[in-house]
């Protein structure tokens, strides 16, 4: 059986071995028993029940909760030359009648149909008068009420255990505690079935969190590693995303907004473009994502703390299930869990139910405020041991700066105990730093004897203080819904002197350069092979009417780079290709390797617009400069000129390190009083030496935001 298994790995879907348990769990479902398989997102679910149903005789029957994950299934497998279909209710009775016509033909391999579907009489009525071969359970945790993707019909599919005895059944599910696998055995009727449980970690992912300090800005710098990949960036509301992706998008990065608020075709429309098109970045509230099977997703970034590291922990898995490097980054600020507490104090719900959510939220502030490894605290949530530090999140790579903090939070502790606990973060920094306005002066506060007794600290710093206190449980916020600030029991100690306080230094680590293990996927030189690849990629996906990566996944064309094959035969040694799709596709590739990419490029008008054209396709000033042979100077002023004009996106026009952008927008602006200064003035005042053109296109780009087209 491992020798046939191992064949049809090769064969059909074109790789060398099998990952992790995969070997193992394809054994013993193709012998016919029945499984349970926890494995996390990326690790490779699907060959598990695919190869099974190629070894076994008869249609294998895929149990999925939603229509937009089938379709995308059914075309791979399409793409690799098997038989498999849908059905759903999208279908006509014409489609539908053809695909019942083949499966009584025992001409399909796989069907995919919902919960729903399959437990209609008629459905199961005409599966028992066929041969099957296995049922896969897929996203199998809707069996349990505990998680938030409940669906009730799932609890009918405890029925196939009866009606289909010797039919193998297996579960398949990325998230699922105790007490959901205990769901899914007990509802699903899986006693005797064995469980293979990998672990959580996703190797691939960085973790990344950073105080919020200009949110906005802190996001330009980490897309700044992001050029031309896709990424999701949540938001809390719905007005901010609709924010975030319009100034996004003004910005230059291509960015569609995303929530329920939206109407349902326009969600449609922009959820297919992120699917089909390369490189566009998602904004969405968390409505976005369960079904979402984009496989080259780069990096999700949270401009908002979600509610729990449950949460969090889904959100983020949704970069690289494709095994390649991915960004999980967020920026985190008091005023997050101000706001969740807000949310969470309005809610429906008894206390108890509170108190839980409250917990949760506890364990998600303390992920962000810890000095030690990210991904040790995230596994150990899950009730998994990572004996060793990652080595792979900001933590590990840079190791957190820490202060002793004591004095400075007995005195933030004080002003909240000796003004009657009933008054929120931003109020006690007014008394910290002595300010005097309405507020203070009405409650006589001005009185206090911490009053202005914290000014050796910024306010900035006091926000810092002040959420590390409360992320560390020695203060908490009262569920008021006013933010009002309460001591803790445990600050006791504290406060007596008996203990000290270590707090993490909250040095603008934003405008660190990106460390060495933030990997790209693919080294600079090999940008514009890569970026013919996928050009023929989305060529052949559009003439195909399926996703790119459903063509080849991000995974396939990166050991393209890696092997370069020089002839078919070695194009069949990619990982990722398969028999069926060296005929399909290898030779077509394999011209692009071999540099026959005839790019075919219009004839331009004139010089500023040819300038615009080639930095729209990605080419720096300097190269431009050598290809139409001009000064870069030129080059730069024309390039200014599309920028002013809102026809070119600054960050097509120059390229610079994360965080030096932020630096020079922020002296323009600095410097600026009717008008903002000129270039040359702006120069004298740097004090890092930066392109005149450069500058000038920074420039008009300001003026450009600031006239608000
Ligand atoms: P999951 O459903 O667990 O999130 P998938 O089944 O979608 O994961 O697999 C993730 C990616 O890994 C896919 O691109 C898949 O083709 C690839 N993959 C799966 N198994 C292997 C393997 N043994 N070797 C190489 N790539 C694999
Ligand atoms: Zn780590």
């Amino acid at each position: 059986m491992r020798e046939q298994a191992l064949e049809r790995l090769k064969e059909i879907f074109g790789y060398a071995e099998f990952r992790g348990q995969q070997a193992d769990i394809i054994d013993e479902v193709a012998q016919g028993r029945d499984a349970l398989v926890l494995m996390p997102t990326g690790g490779g679910k699907s060959l598990c029940y695919q190869i099974p149903g190629l070894l076994r005789d008869g249609l294998t029957v895929v149990v999925s909760p939603l229509i937009a994950l089938m379709d995308d299934q059914v075309a791979t497998l399409n793409e690799l030359g098997l038989k498999a279909a849908a059905l759903n209710s999208t279908l006509t009775d014409q489609a539908q009648r053809e695909i019942a016509e083949q499966m009584r033909a025992g001409d399909l391999d796989f069907l995919y149909l919902a919960p729903e579907r399959l437990l209609k009489p008629r459905t199961l009525h005409f599966l028992q008068s066929l041969k099957i071969s296995l049922f896969a359970i897929d996203e199998a945790h809707c069996v349990s009420q505990w998680g938030h993707d409940f669906r009730p019909e799932y609890l009918q599919l405890g029925q196939l255990a009866e009606l289909f005895p010797d039919v193998p059944r297996m579960a398949l599910t990325a998230t699922a505690d105790e007490r959901t696998q205990g769901d899914i055995t007990q509802r699903l009727k899986l006693e005797a079935a064995r469980c293979f449980i990998s672990g959580f970690d996703r190797p691939n992912i960085f973790y990344r969190i950073v105080p919020k300090d200009k949110p906005r800005q802190q996001l330009l710098n980490m897309l700044a590693r992001h050029k031309g990949n896709a990424g999701i960036v949540y938001c809390l509301s719905r007005k901010k995303v609709d924010e975030t992706a319009a100034w996004l998008s003004a910005q230059g990065w291509p960015a569609l907004p995303y929530h329920a608020g939206l109407p349902s075709e326009l969600r449609a429309t922009h959820q297919k473009r992120f699917l089909n098109e390369e490189g566009l970045i998602m904004v969405a509230t968390i409505a976005f994502g369960m079904g979402i099977d984009k496989s080259n997703v780069r990096f999700v970034a949270h401009m908002d703390l979600p509610k729990s590291v449950e949460a969090y922990y889904q959100e983020t898995g949704r970069a690289g299930r494709d095994g390649l490097p991915a960004d999980a980054w967020m920026a985190y600020g008091l005023q997050d869990v101000l706001m969740l507490n807000q949310i969470m104090a309005n809610s429906e719900g008894d206390e108890r139910h509170k108190r839980i959510e409250r917990h949760k939220l506890d364990a998600m502030l303390g992920l962000c405020e810890i000095t030690t490894c990210r991904r040790q605290m995230l596994l150990d949530y899950f009730g998994e041991t990572m004996p060793e530090p990652c080595g792979h999140c900001d933590n590990c790579v840079e190791p957190a700066a820490t202060w002793d903090g004591s004095e400075a939070a007995k005195m933030a502790l004080s002003s909240a105990y000796r003004s009657g606990q009933r008054y929120g973060v931003g109020h006690l920094i007014d008394i910290l730093l002595g300010r005097d306005n309405e507020k203070i002066r009405s409650a006589g506060h001005q009185h206090l004897s911490t009053y202005g007794i914290g000014k050796q600290l910024s306010e900035q710093e006091w926000r810092s203080v002040f959420r590390q206190l409360i992320a560390r449980g020695l203060a908490e916020i009262d569920l008021d819904g006013y933010g009002s600030l309460r001591l803790s029991d445990s600050c006791r100690p504290l406060l007596r002197g008996e203990e000290t306080l270590a707090l993490r230094k909250d040095v603008s680590r934003s405008a660190a350069l990106p460390s060495r293990s933030e990997k790209a996927v693919v080294a600079e030189a090999d940008k514009p092979l890569w970026e013919a690849l996928r050009a023929l990629r989305k060529q052949l996906a559009e003439s195909h009417g399926v996703p790119p990566y459903v063509i080849f996944p991000d995974s396939t064309l990166v050991d393209m780079l890696r092997q370069r094959p020089a002839n078919l035969q070695d194009m069949g040694l990619v990982s990722g290709i398969g028999a069926h799709k060296l005929e399909r596709y290898g030779a077509d590739f394999l011209q692009v390797m071999l540099g026959d990419a005839g790019a075919v490029q219009d004839a331009p008008l004139d010089i500023a617009q040819e300038a615009q054209a080639l930095a729209m396709a990605g080419m720096g000033a300097e190269q431009i400069a050598r290809q139409l042979d001009m000064p870069v100077k030129q080059v730069y002023m024309q390039l200014a000129q599309a920028v002013g004009l809102g026809k070119l996106p600054l960050n097509r026009a120059i390229d610079l390190p994360p965080g030096q952008l932020e630096r020079i927008q922020d002296a323009f602006l600095n410097l600026a009083e009717e008008d903002l200064p000129g270039v040359r003035t702006l120069a004298k005042e740097l004090d890092e030496p930066v392109e005149e053109g450069v500058l000038h296109c920074i420039r008009a780009a300001l003026i450009h935001e600031i006239s608000g087209a």
